[in-house]
Order: structure tokens, then sequence, then C-alpha cells
């Protein structure tokens, strides 16, 4: 026997979501556990993956297959496809393994065409709930399958509410939605050149195709791109019967969660519409009731779906988000997941079950996902100032956090004006799928219409974007690029904030607060520290951002960069009388300007991180950039610096390099000029003595020397190290301890790693230029063409964002197996951005490194994923 591409929903579980998709894995648990589903299958992902394999075409024995499994449908739900005296209609749902809330696509109602609807009409004695699903079926057919223009089909439904005089799709007669099917089929065959396909069997393989396409279209990819998630997982197809909301004003559907997604608060949060269909929930097109009105609106089904929500909660034993219509006083469950939530609900839900008892600790910790909590660690409104702020309209707190921007009206406006370096809320009366990019770079986003499960808020909960939706008296007016709210107008381009916990919109950009940890944020993070293997460090260059990083949990520096101390203006200049000094001894004279800023520098460090590791490292970038570019400048500078302008522009000239990234920079300095090593290790042994003498802390500064890509590179600057520090602390009758180690972010010192372990003391892989050094691209450049790697599938994902494991991940793994062979008190850590990464967390724990050190906001990411890797794959 071949392999099985498709299962009923009683075949399956909620443990075979890889082969299932999560939607179809949670179907199946539900129909197990006897909860009202809707009966179908589940067509594979492996039929997916077996789908491109094949050229884009479902192989005869999958299309086979699905049709014999259409015949169990009937049999169980003693409806027979296209047969127009008793119709089975059914659902085709897209789900992969991941949730992408709205990111792939569904159509509902398959199986009508003009003879099965009369029937339809005629079986429920309901003609208008019968074309009202017959048009429903035509317009997504054609949105989905065919990519024809939704707006087209959209319109006529409009002109036609104007014609009739009316607001509300409800109020559309039987007969005015049969006329709507006439034009939409008219449409249809305009823009096809063919008639809408009457064959039910037809309509379902083409639904089908459409679904496995639609894994591979662009908003998609984003999303995937944006979450990590495999392009080869593929997506599964779920085929349903129908359950009607439309049928009248005993039916309706809509979404609910058992605890609040924005707060984690525990209570049924969600909210339904009466007389409709699938989406008209989530679209924003009519405003829902809370779910809190089912309770006298349907008080039995209510009773019934708060049973089967609890029941849903214990199960899978966290905050579920549910599906659900209701077909003439009749609860049906359509979907379960695990709820998508705000990093602060992330946090309130894991610590509440835990108090609970419903799960461990270990489990809270992996309940969060760690990138969410960078929305917890970015600054927030100061509350001073917002009392005194003026609110001009207040709509759903939809999406926790604060934002501050210029408007924009559309998601092309937001991704421009990013680029350009701008921050912008972006403003829409609804937002849809196709606007995923630039909500992605938004800082906040506000909608008119549309309520707490509306796609704006559920995509901006899940991206950790500040959204304030549903905001009713705001008037937008795409054409003259502007929205009002009573009497006030903005404009593109005016600044306005948004609380995204309060739902308030200010008129005017606010100033914001640090964030810091405390409550459930910190009790979570105190359990992840107690499973955690790796240590975390914190990038910083200055006591402000030390104190930062050791506020969110940083336990030493691993990377001081020293040269940004360089360019303060009051230290500018005595660099640049470096640069352009003739002989050692004005080098000499220029540097030790420098050297008191320098200790002092080091002083504020070493006082603040007391007696934890502070890894320094010494200059690194090409000289050039302390020079002026500019014509004004150059002459000014010249004369500051006594010497003629011709004179610094040779200077320049000579400075100037094809390709800087790898040029005369790193350790290639201090070979050139030993003086700057020694002044720096000056500073650093002398600012160390005197935090000592003053703190009584015991002070072991970690001096790096950076871009090594030769062992002699390193012991000849290592030389000028020690003979300095040795004197030093001889003259102070000190017996303080120091150590020299290098970055290693250079392939050829990954490649004789063995040969630098054995003068180093540490390892700090510097996998940012490592990366570069790798790959042959440099970062800032390669923005320019990584995107056509992601449209063709090259790369899926940004090696400067998650470390590439393969390539560059191997030459660290073998740096790290040579190095410790060569010198077993070696110690390794990773100082580049992949340090806060939490994927790359992962990796670096896997390979064994003693520590990651990143940017001080992502600390307690990588906390959080350190804990979470140690518990996944403990060493
Ligand atoms: P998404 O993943 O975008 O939420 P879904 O496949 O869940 O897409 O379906 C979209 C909407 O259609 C949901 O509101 C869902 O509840 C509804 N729906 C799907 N299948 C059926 C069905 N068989 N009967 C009634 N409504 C359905
Ligand atoms: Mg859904
Ligand atoms: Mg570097």
């Amino acid at each position: 026997m071949g392999t099985k591409y498709v299962y009923l929903f009683s075949e399956g579980n909620k443990d075979m979501r890889n082969l299932l998709g999560g939607k179809g894995a949670n179907l199946a648990e539900m129909t197990n556990a006897g909860l009202p589903v809707p009966q179908g299958f589940t067509v594979t992902t492996e039929a997916c993956t077996r789908y491109y394999e094949d050229g884009r075409r479902i192989a005869p024995e999958i299309s086979d297959e699905i049709f014999a499994y259409m015949a169990k449908i009937e049999a169980i739900t003693g409806k027979k496809f296209g047969d127009k005296n008793n119709p089975l209609l059914v659902s085709v749902r897209s789900g992969s393994r991941a949730s992408m809330p709205g990111m792939m696509d569904t159509i509902l109602n398959l199986g009508l065409n003009d003879e099965v609807v009369e029937g339809l009409a005629a079986k429920t004695g309901n003609p208008r709930f019968a074309y009202d699903s017959y048009r429903r079926f035509i317009q997504m057919f054609s949105d989905v399958v065919m990519e024809q223009p939704k707006t087209e089909y959209e319109k006529l439904i409009d002109e036609m509410k104007d014609r009739r005089g009316i607001k509300q799709d409800t109020e559309l007669t039987a007969g005015d939605l049969k006329e709507l099917v006439g034009a939409f089929k008219a449409r249809y065959k305009q823009n096809q050149g063919a008639e809408f396909p009457a064959e039910p069997r037809d309509q379902l393989i083409e639904a089908v195709r459409a679904v496995f396409r639609s894994w591979d279209n662009p908003r998609a990819n984003t999303y995937r791109r944006m979450n990590e998630i495999p392009y080869d997982w593929g997506t599964a197809v779920n085929v349903q019967s129908m359950v009607f909301g439309n049928s009248g004003d005993t039916s309706g559907t809509g979404v609910a969660f058992t605890r609040n997604p924005a707060t984690g608060e525990k209570a049924l949060f969600g909210e339904y519409l009466i007389n409709a269909q699938g989406e008209d929930v989530v679209a924003g097109i009519r405003t829902p009731s809370p779910i809190s009105h089912l309770q006298d609106q349907m008080p039995d089904v209510y009773r019934q779906f708060v049973d089967i929500a609890q029941k849903l909660e214990d199960h899978y034993k966290d905050m579920q988000d549910m599906e659900f219509t209701i077909e003439d006083g009749q609860l049906y469950m359509l979907q379960t997941r695990n709820g998508k939530r705000t990093a602060a609900a992330a946090l309130k839900v894991a610590v509440d079950l835990v108090d609970e008892g419903m799960i461990p600790e270990q489990e809270a910790v992996m309940r969060v996902e760690p990138k969410q909590l960078d929305s917890l660690l970015h600054p927030q409104f100061d509350a001073e100032t917002l009392k005194k702020a003026a609110v001009i309209g207040k709509g759903l707190a939809a999406s926790p956090g604060a934002a501050s921007g210029q408007v924009v009206f559309t998601a092309e406006d937001a991704a421009a004006w990013h680029n350009a370096g701008k921050k912008v809320v972006l403003v829409r009366l609804e937002t849809s799928p196709e606007d995923i990019e630039g909500m992605a770079v938004a800082q906040g986003i506000l909608t008119a219409r549309g309520g707490m499960t509306s796609h704006a808020a559920v995509v901006a909960r899940g991206m950790g974007t500040c959204c304030v939706s549903g905001l009713g008296e705001m008037v937008v007016d795409y054409g003259k690029k502007q929205f009002t709210i009573g009497d006030v107008v903005k404009k593109e381009g005016d600044f306005i904030s948004l609380d995204g916990s309060t739902g308030n919109v200010y008129g005017q950009a606010l100033p914001t607060v640090a964030a810091s940890i405390s409550g459930d944020f910190n009790r979570l993070m105190k359990w992840a520290d107690g499973l955690r293997q790796l240590q975390v460090y914190a990038n910083a260059d200055t006591p402000h951002d030390a104190k930062q990083g050791s506020d969110f949990g940083s336990e030493g520096i691993g990377l001081c960069r020293t040269e940004h101390m360089f360019f303060e203006p009051s230290r500018i200049r005595a660099m640049r009388e470096m640069i352009v000094a003739k002989t050692v001894d004005e080098r000499k004279k220029a540097l030790a300007k420098i050297l008191p800023f320098q200790q002092g520098d080091f002083e504020g460090l070493f006082e603040v991180m007391g007696e934890r590791p502070v890894v320094i490292r010494y200059l690194d970038p090409p000289l050039h950039e302390f020079l002026p570019q500019k014509e004004e400048d150059i002459a000014e500078i010249a004369a500051d610096l006594g010497m003629t302008v011709q004179a610094l522009k040779n200077v320049i000239e000579g400075l100037h390099e094809f390709n800087p990234m790898m040029g005369h920079r790193g350790v290639r300095l201090s070979v050139s000029y030993p003086e700057i090593a020694e002044m720096q290790t000056t500073a650093v042994i002398q600012a160390a003595l005197a935090v000592r003498k003053k703190t009584g802390y015991n002070v072991v500064p970690q001096i790096m020397i950076p871009l090594v890509g030769e062992v002699k590179e390193f012991t000849y600057v290592k030389r000028v190290v020690v003979e300095t520090a040795g004197r030093l602390i001889a003259e102070a009758g000190s017996d303080m301890k120091y150590e020299v180690g290098t970055m290693m972010e250079i392939p050829r010192a990954c490649l004789t790693a063995d040969e630098i372990a054995k003068e180093a003391d540490f390892f700090s892989f510097g996998t940012n230029d490592l990366t570069q050094m790798t790959f042959g691209f440099s970062r800032d450049d390669a923005g320019k063409f990584l995107d056509y790697y992601y449209d063709s599938k090259v790369y899926e994902s940004d090696p400067f964002a998650h470390l590439d494991q393969k390539g560059v991940g191997k030459l660290v793994q073998m740096a790290v197996k040579l190095g410790r062979e060569a010198n077993p008190h070696l110690h390794l850590g990773i100082c580049g951005e992949h340090g806060g990464d939490p994927t790359s967390v992962a990796f670096c724990h896997g390979i064994g490194l003693d520590y990651v050190s990143c940017s001080p906001f992502r600390v307690p990411i990588a906390r959080l994923a350190a804990a979470q890797a140690a518990v996944k794959n403990p060493r």
C-alpha cells in the first residue's frame, strides 16, 4: 500500500500535528473527546509536499483518496455531495503545523451550484439563507481559487445595498441575493473567460489545490520568515461538512478565548454575531457582541459552550482560542488551539496555571515565547505625562504597548516611511492579511472597525505590536489621507500616540520611560534562571548600558567596545591627533591625552559590575572612521589640528580602503601601532586597580583582542599587554589577576583554534563578523540582495539575525572542540547579535558555550531561551 494521504477526523489526534497540521490534529482531538464537531477529513502535509514535488499538481492517487473519503463523510452525515435534494456542503480549510492565523485561505459552502442551491432552499424552507451561502461561496472561490480581485465582488454588494437603500448585509432579501449570485457569476465569467464551475467534484479539487498553493503566497512567506517557520513543512487541508451560522436569528458564529488574550485575566472572553458565517466576526465588517450577551440570548447554548471551553482548557492545560458556530440553536465547535496572546498575558497565564496547580514551574517556563518578551522590555508611556496629554479618542485596548509615530494610511506607505527611517502609526478602517508587512514595521496600529478578535487585533498581539481597534467614531478618508474624530483632524504625517493597554489615542507624540521586571515576569524569570545552564552577559559600552543590562539580569559584560568611547566631541580631537601623528612619539603624546578618559570609563564599568566579569575589546574599526569626510569639516579640523587642509586630505587619502571591513582594523592596528594596545592596557589595569582599592571588589579584567586570524598576531599584542600590565601591577604592589583572550571572528581563527587556545584565556565568538567573513558578504550590503534570496528560497532567514548553524555554526563548533582540547581552562562565549536570538541561544547551549552576551534589552530573552534550551536538551 502506498502512503496514506487522507485521515478522517476520527482517525487522528493532537499529537499528529506534523502530519495533520494544528487545525486538523485538534479537530481530531475534539472529535475523539466527543465534542460536537462537524465531521470531515484531513489531507496531510505530506500531500502538500508531494504537490510541490510533482510540479504543483495533485497526483491522481491523492484525488482518488480524497473522493473515497468524501464518500465516507457522505455516509457519516447521511447527505450527498452534489445532490440537490439532500446536499452535503463542505468547507476547505488550510492548517499548517504552526498556526498562521489568516495567512492562508479558506473556502466555505463548497458543493453549491444552480440546482443544489434550489434544493437547499426547498429543504430548509429558507431561500435567503441558501442564496446567501451561494453568493459567499462564489465570492470565496473567485478570490481564493481564481485569485480574482475581492473588491470587485464587494463593490457589487455595496452597489446593491445602495440601490436598496440599506446598510447591513443581513437586510438583503432572498431575491436580492439571488440577483447578486447572477451578477457574481457574470463577473466571474468576464474575469475568467469561462463559466463558474458547476461540478462539485471539480470545485473540491480546485479548492484543495488552492490551499496547497496558498502555502507559497507572499503574505504566508513573510509570516513564515518573521516566525522562523520552515518552508518545507507544508500545509494540511481540512475538508469539513458545513454547519450554518447564517441560517437565521437562532444561528450565529463566534470566537472565544478561555482567558483574556491581552491581559491573561481568567475569564471567558470572546465575541459572536447572529446570522453570520465564518470570517464575518474577524473581518470587522459588523461589530460583534461580547460573548456574555449570549447568556441572555441563548442560555442553553451559552452554558454548553462554557462547559466545553473549560473542558478544552483542562485537557490542553493552556488557554484555548476557539471558533464555534450555532445552527438553529445547536452548538458546533470548529476549531481550538492554544491561543495567541500578548507577552503580558503569556506571563500571567503561565504563572496562574502554576498557582492553579495545572502545570509545574518548568512547564510554565516553556510556555512563554522568549522573543515575545521584547514588547515588555521597551519603554512605556510615562504615567505623569499621560495624565496631562489630551485624549482624542478611545477604542478597544486590543494589544498593549506604547506607540508614538506619524500617521500613514496604507501598509505600503508604512513600509516606505519606515525604510526612510520614520516611525509610523498605521491607521486603517480595518486591516486584512495583505497588510502584514506594513503592520510589522509600524509602531502601532489603529483601526476604526473590528473587535478584540479582528484581524488587526490578533495579528498585532502575535507580533507584540501596540494596537487600538474598533474606534467607531473615527472617520477615515483614504482619499484625502486624513482621519477625523469629532472635530479633531489628523493628516498623513501628523504625530499621534496609542496606548494599547487602555485604548486611548493621543493627538501628539509622547515621551516614554524605561520598563522594569516585576510581578509575574520576575517570578517566571527566577524559575528560568534556576533551569538554565548558560550564563547571560550584556554587551555594554557605558556604565548606563551596564546598569540597564544588570537591571535585566545580566551576569557580566561580554563585550565593551572601546571605540564608542572616542566619538564624544571632547575626545575625538585627541584621537585625531593620534591618527595624524607622524612619529611614535607624537602618537604617544596624543594617546596620553586619551588615557584618562578611557580609564575613567573603565572605572565606571567596573564599579557597576563589581566582581562580575567585564570583557573589554581593544580598538577595532578602521581609523578613517574617526576622520571627517565633508569638505567644510576637513578645513575646520585641519585648522584645529594645526595642519594644512592638504596635509589632512593626504592623511585621509592615505587611509582610504577599497574594503574597510577587511582592511586595516582590529588586531592589525595594534600590530602596526603597539602603543595603542599599551595605552589601552594602562587604562584597563589602572582602572581595575583603582576600583579594587576604592570598593574592595576583586576585579579581574578580561582583555579581548579583536579580529585575530593567526596566533602570532595574538601573541605579538599579548606580549605588549602582559609587559604593560605586569609592570603596573607590580608597581602597585598588587596581586591582581587579569585575562587576555580573543574575539573569534575570522574563519582562519576557528580553523587554527587549537594554536590560539594555547595562548588565550578565552574565546568570544564575534558572530557578526564571522558571518560576514564566512558568507563573504557584508551585513551592510547584503540588504540589497537578500530579499531576492528569500523570494527564491535560497535562504529562508537572515543569517545576521539567526545564526547559520550549518556553516558558521560548524566553524564555531570546530573552534570550541579544538580550543577545549588544547586548553581545558579556556572559557567560551558569544558576543554577536545572535547572543540574544532564541534559536541561536539554543544552539550555543547545545555546543557547550559558557555564556551568551547580547544587548541589554535582550538579556531577559536570552535568559528564557537558555532555560528552554536546557529543559529540551540538558547537557
Ligand atoms: P482561519 O485559519 O483563517 O481561521 P478557518 O479555516 O478556521 O480559517 O475558517 C475560517 C472561518 O470559517 C472560521 O470562522 C471558521 O469557523 C469558519 N468555518 C470553517 N469551516 C466551517 C464549517 N465546516 N462550517 C461552518 N463554518 C466553518
Ligand atoms: Mg480559524
Ligand atoms: Mg568584529
